[in-house]
């Protein structure tokens, strides 16, 4: 079953990988990785403190469709 929800949204482009957004994510939905910053779109509540807190505007709120079945998240 598909549900909508406003999540957090990486922007590979403008992101420098100061990790800054990962310390500031109250529930913990974001990890730096080699390929860049993770969130996960189920721990992800949506409050948009990562967003204020990127010096370089490289996260955004965005609704996503979350695929109960896999947790997997697509763009609308
Ligand atoms: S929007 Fe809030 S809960 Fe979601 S990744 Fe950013 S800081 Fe964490
Ligand atoms: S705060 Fe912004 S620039 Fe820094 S790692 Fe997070 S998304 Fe990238």
């Amino acid at each position: 079953m598909a549900q909508e929800k406003l999540v957090a949204v990486w922007n590979s482009e403008k992101c420098v990988q100061c990790g800054l957004c990962v310390g500031v994510c109250p529930v913990g939905a974001m990890r730096l990785t080699e390929k860049g910053i993770e969130i996960d779109v189920n721990k992800c509540t949506g409050c948009g403190i990562c967003v204020k807190g990127c010096p370089v505007g490289a996260l955004k709120l965005q609704k996503v469709i979350i695929e109960a079945k896999n947790g997997g998240a697509h763009e609308e």
